[in-house]
């Protein structure tokens, strides 16, 4: 157990700062997300060092499109979760259920400096705190992200953003991008109905803040069909975005496939994530992209000004990058992209 960063005391208990759930946790008991407890009255993380997932990824994986294309990531994760999402395609680990049942939480040990020096081993241009949500081991995470910088690694967070001000402001300094994932463009009944999230404004702050911190974002929106697939959604989300956070930001509109509780619906049409595109652009957004169907043309990067092909993608690989620098190297337009 490590003590946890965030949290105050309370009469009866304290209160964790950290998500915006602000769980209230008793003498004894455990946070939502299963991995934080209050013992003696001290909150403590239970899964501090404790990771399930430990690997090089193509940062394209994430997605960061625009954030050192064509670099490797180590990718990081360790067990719990502040959601509770009937589509999770990782269910028994983002939920630290494992953990419930046998008392014993998963994962292998690690320090943080033996992630920073792994990352500098396998040639990666950043640390990723990804495939659960890093709020959720936001202590391993900053220690590991601060070191990191220290070897001119970069950190990046694949998180649904439910991060409080607090925990934004803290870990600031040290994280250079996020990717804030949206599921149904934001919908706040799908939330409440199929995630267990009462309130999605949070979600919003955490990006204007974000914005603020100089953070690099990018955006995804997965699009469950049946359920949460309104274009008009879509739409409503992507002009949110173009007013508060700019045009340039990178927005990548995702295929759901069948996983957890949702195993009886279909993956999304390709024509319904089409339409989501058309109307994601005509708010204004210069680079809007489709993800989980390889192959497509809306993998590519294009000139918002000339249309020239800047970066060839296909899934998650990068077939040409075509920049000089971060300008077209045909109009000369200013792209928001990140390269060494
Ligand atoms: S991180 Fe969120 S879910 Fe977990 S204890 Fe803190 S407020 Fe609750």
């Amino acid at each position: 157990m490590y003590e946890a960063i965030l949290w105050h005391k309370e009469r009866n208990g304290v209160r964790c700062d950290l998500c915006a759930r602000r769980c209230f946790v008793a003498k004894g008991k455990k946070g939502f997300c299963l991995v934080r407890v209050n013992k003696d009255n001290k909150l403590y993380a239970l899964n501090y060092g404790k990771l399930v997932t430990v690997n090089v990824d193509p940062i394209e994986k994430k997605p960061l499109f625009h954030f050192y294309p064509g670099s490797q990531a180590l990718s990081i994760a360790a067990a719990g979760c502040n959601f509770r999402c009937n589509f999770c395609c990782n269910a028994d680990m983002s939920q630290a259920l494992v953990f419930e049942k046998t008392g014993v939480m998963p994962g292998k040990e690690y320090t943080p400096e033996k992630i920073v020096e792994l990352a500098q081993e396998k040639n990666c241009r950043t640390i990723s705190y990804t495939y659960t949500e890093p709020t959720i081991f936001f202590e391993f995470a900053f220690r590991t992200a601060k070191m990191a910088h220290r070897s001119n690694i970069e950190n990046t967070f694949v998180t649904n953003g439910y991060l409080t001000r607090d925990a934004v402001k803290k870990i600031a300094k040290h994280l250079d991008a996020a990717t804030v994932d949206f599921k149904a463009s934001g919908d706040p009944e799908f939330y409440k109905n199929f995630m267990s999230v009462p309130n999605v404004d949070p979600i919003f702050t955490c990006l204007k803040q974000m914005k603020k911190q100089r953070i690099f974002i990018e955006i995804t929106d997965l699009i469950v069909p049946q359920v949460g697939d309104s274009v008009e959604r879509c739409r409503k989300l992507a002009s949110w975005v173009v007013s508060e956070l700019g045009s340039d930001i990178p927005f990548h509109i995702l295929r759901f496939y069948p996983a957890h509780k949702f195993l009886e619906l279909p993956p999304t049409p390709v024509d319904t994530l089409e339409k989501c595109i058309e109307a994601a652009r005509e708010t204004g957004l210069r680079h809007v992209y489709i993800g989980n169907v390889a192959g497509h043309e809306a993998e590519n990067t294009y000139c918002y000004n000339c249309r020239e092909l800047l970066i060839e993608r296909k899934g998650f690989g990068v077939k040409k990058i075509d920049l000089v620098g971060n300008r077209c190297p045909n109009c000369g337009a200013k792209i928001n992209v990140v390269i060494d």
